[in-house]
This record gives structure tokens, sequence and C-alpha cells, in this order.
């Protein structure tokens, strides 16, 4: 299929020449990083990116299917690109990734709205310039939901900032978390071959890359696929000996298989970033179990109390889902007493979201969406006091940032990232993008930090 798929490829000529693109991408840092791999394919084809959807010639939307929000979010994005399709007959309309892998959701897409040429899988990528322009010869909706993946390996990618890449090293997930889909959605842990990531990464050094995020749904099992004797915690040490790099980054661990040798790593080697994103999902015990997240509430306090004694200043933050099926009162209260134990600096809180074809979508669920949401509100309000009281402890300390560029809020403001991944705005000149500095931090709110330009390192 492999070589199918590049015969395929060089048989399709620059159709995209003179044409624009737009990729709207929902989701997570996964579904970012496709995107970018999306773009450098359809540049190679020729086609130019746009903004404007009423510009464009082909619109692809890459689905979510974590939640039901940005599932609801694409039906509408839906109906609004069907009078763009009025105006513009020749426009491509395409809907690829986690959503339509489901072959129940790639059908009703397809049934449901008419205006839409194409829709694909995650693991069609290696194979979207045949699909494009399979739909722009043909009136029928095409349809890739195949779980062939070949070729993925050997894609290009055109990464959005000029200084930040994401890699990817471990594809898909085997944990199969009560409540989650993405194990069926992306399918079973594929790590990459150490020499192929390097070699990336050699590469995004190369062309002035400054910062990497090594990407997986689980990056603490990368390796244990792979004949070599191999560790997560051993790839980090070989990628921080990359030239040219000043900064690397890694998510999502799971707190199952983070390793004493990773926490090591991650003390060690200079250009690792002190900050884990380490999901803990509920705090009660019985709800840990029901979620098939095999680690225990003790277990994971333990884990944090060994990450914050080895490494100093380290940042950790957290994913957790309130209203579980079955989740009493009592169950909710243990969350709220973890997160004030571990006290994370910053938290992604959801309402469960029931989820088609995964185990907890056959549990009993006796609670009511308002007893939920009202959880959700108490816990919000917890954690947005932990996340202040946190940064207000950096008030007045010299700080290294790494300049993102402009603030998206005021224009006028330079924003920054600290190692520790908390954003930091000043005022500063708008060349400082991708360069590194030192700010002197002025004022904590919940979600960032205010300072003062201090001395640009390089
Ligand atoms: N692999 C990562 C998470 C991927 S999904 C991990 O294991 O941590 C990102 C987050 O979405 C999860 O951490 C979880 O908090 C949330 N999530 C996943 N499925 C969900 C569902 N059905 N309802 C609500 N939140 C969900
Ligand atoms: Fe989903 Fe669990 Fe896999 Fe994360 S580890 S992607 S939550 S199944």
């Amino acid at each position: 299929m492999q070589s199918q798929t590049r015969e395929i490829s060089e048989q399709i000529t620059c159709f995209g020449e003179g044409k624009r693109y737009m990729i709207t991408t929902l989701g997570c840092q996964m579904n970012e990083h496709d995107s970018e791999v999306m773009s450098a394919m359809l540049e190679n084809l020729g086609y130019c990116p746009t903004d404007l959807p009423e510009e464009a010639d082909l619109i692809i939307i890459n689905t979510c299917a974590v939640r039901k929000k940005p599932e609801d979010k694409v039906a509408s994005m839906l109906g609004k690109y069907h009078s763009l399709k009025d105006q513009k007959k020749e426009l491509i309309l395409a809907v690829g990734g986690c959503m339509t892998q489901q072959e129940e959701v790639a059908l009703y897409i397809k049934n449901r709205f008419k205006q839409v040429d194409l829709v694909f899988g995650t693991h069609a990528l290696p194979r979207l310039p045949y699909l494009i322009d399979q739909a722009r010869k043909n009136k029928e909706t095409i349809i890739d939901i195949t779980e062939d993946y070949s070729g993925r390996e050997e894609l290009p990618s055109k990464p959005f900032s000029s200084f930040h890449a994401w890699v990817p090293i471990i594809y898909g997930c085997n944990n199969f978390c009560a409540y989650c889909l993405v194990p069926y959605v992306r399918g079973r842990e594929r790590s990459r071959r150490p020499e192929d990531i390097i070699s990336e990464v050699r590469s995004l050094a190369g062309r002035n890359y400054r910062e990497i995020t090594l990407l997986g749904q689980n990056v603490n099992s990368y390796g244990q696929d792979l004949e070599a004797d191999l560790t997560f915690a051993k790839l980090l040490g070989d990628i921080g000996r990359v030239e040219g790099l000043t900064r690397i980054r890694f998510m999502t661990s799971h707190p199952k298989d983070l390793s004493p040798e990773l926490i090591e790593a991650v003390r060690q080697e200079e250009k690792v970033c002190e900050h884990f994103h380490l999901p803990v999902q509920a705090g009660s015990n019985r709800i840990l179990e029901k979620m098939n997240r095999r680690y225990t509430r003790e277990q994971y306090l333990e884990l944090v109390k060994e990450i914050k004694s080895a490494i100093p200043g380290v940042s950790i933050t957290s994913d957790i889902i309130v209203g579980f099926p079955g989740e009493t009162g009592e169950d909710f209260a243990d969350t709220l007493d973890l997160i004030k134990n571990v006290r994370f600096d910053s938290a992604f809180a959801f309402i469960y979201s029931p989820r088609k074809g995964t185990r907890a979508s056959r549990m009993e669920d006796n609670i009511s969406y308002n007893e939920k949401e009202k959880r959700l509100q108490q816990l919000n309000k917890v954690q947005q006091r932990i996340s202040k009281e946190e940064n207000e402890r950096l008030v007045g300390k010299i700080m290294e940032v790494m300049v993102e560029g402009p603030s998206k809020s005021d224009p006028g403001m330079q924003t920054g990232r600290l190692r520790t991944n908390k954003l930091v705005h000043f005022k500063g000149p708008s060349e400082l993008t991708g360069k590194l500095a030192l700010v002197e931090i002025t004022e904590a709110r919940t979600w960032n930090l205010f300072a003062e330009l201090k001395e640009v390192v390089d």
C-alpha cells in the first residue's frame, strides 16, 4: 500500500496551483500537528493558505471526538459553509480527523450534509492528495476511513510557528480508559523509530526551530512496542544532545507509567523543561477504578511528591473529569481534596461526556446535568484560587521566557512562555519572537503573569 500511495502521489500533478486552502483545527495538539502535515501536503500540491473561508477553494475541518461539544461545533460550521458552496460550485469541503474515523459518524456526515465532498479518518493522512483529487473529479462524496496508515512516517510537516514544532513520538493509545474514544479512533500504540525522531529533530534544529514538544497520548509508554531496549527517558537524553535546540517539552504523561528514570532525565537534561502534564481525572479510588486508570489516589500523590522533591520549581498541570457515571458527593469531595493537596499550577476540568462505544457509556449515570455543572463550577473556583496563589509566588522573580509574539488580547504587549509553560505578558519590541529573554514578574493573575523585560538573552 505504501508504494501504491507513493505512485498515486507521483501521478497527481500540482492541481492546487493558484488555489487557496483553509484548515480549521479542533481538539488536541496531535490534531494541530496533523493539520501541519496536511498544510505541507497541500502546499506541495501548489495550494496557498488563507484564513478567509470566502477566499478558499478547499476547506478542511480537522475534527475532535473526545467530547460532544467539539462535535456540535462541526455541525454548525458545516451549516455555515453550505452557503459558500452555493456561491462557489468548485469549492471542496472536507471533514477529517477523530470524529470521522468512526464509521457511523462518517456515514451520518455524508448523508446529512450533502455539501461535503470528502470525509476522511485519522489514518487516511498519507492518501490526502489522492482523496482531494478524487473529490474534485467526482460528484459523490468520497469516504476513506480504512485503518491503513502506511506511509504516515514519511509525510512532511510545516510547523505553523516560526520557532516551535510538534514532534509525534508515539501514535495511538492502548489504555482504554472507560470514558475515552481515543483508542478507537487513533488505533493501537505505535512508537516511531528513534532514528526517525532524531533525524526530524536535527532537521528542525537546522531550520532554526528552537523549541519542540514531543507528542503522544502517553509518552511514557514510548518504546514498549519496539524491539530495541528503549525508554522515553533514554530518548529524551538522546534528543537533549541535538545541537541548536533550546527547549524540549513533552506531553501527555500517564501517571501509571511515569518512571523514576524519567523524573531523573527531566531533572538532569538542561534543555528539558520542568513541566509535567499529568492528568489525574479523579481523586476517588472508586472512580479511578471504574475509569480503568490503573493507579490509586495514593500512588498519584506519591508520584507528585517525588516529582516536586526532585525538581525544584517544577509545574504540574492536569485534566479532571467531573460527573463520571456514579460519582457520589463523597467521590467528588475526594477530587476537591486531591487538587487542594497537589496544588496544580492549572487544570482543565470537563463535565463527563458519554461517547458511544466506550465502556462508560453503558454505565448507569444517575447524576443530573445540573449537579454536574455545579460540581464543575465548584472545582474550577478552587483550582482558580490555587492557580493564582501559585502564580503569586513568582512575583519579583527574574525568569526566562521564550517570546511567542504579540499578545492575542493586547497587540501592544509581547507574550512569552516560562519553562514551566506559564504565559507572561510584557512590553517589548515585536522583533523578539523566537528569542529567549529575561523578565521580572510584576503581577500574577489566574491564567497568566505580567512582567517587565530585563534583558534579551539570544
Ligand atoms: N491521553 C491523554 C488525554 C487525551 S484526551 C491522557 O490520558 O491524559 C484529553 C482529556 O479529555 C482527557 O485527559 C480527559 O480529561 C478528557 N476526556 C476524554 N474523554 C472524555 C469524555 N468522554 N468526557 C469528558 N472528558 C473527556
Ligand atoms: Fe484516552 Fe486514557 Fe488513552 Fe488518554 S490514556 S488517550 S484518556 S484512553
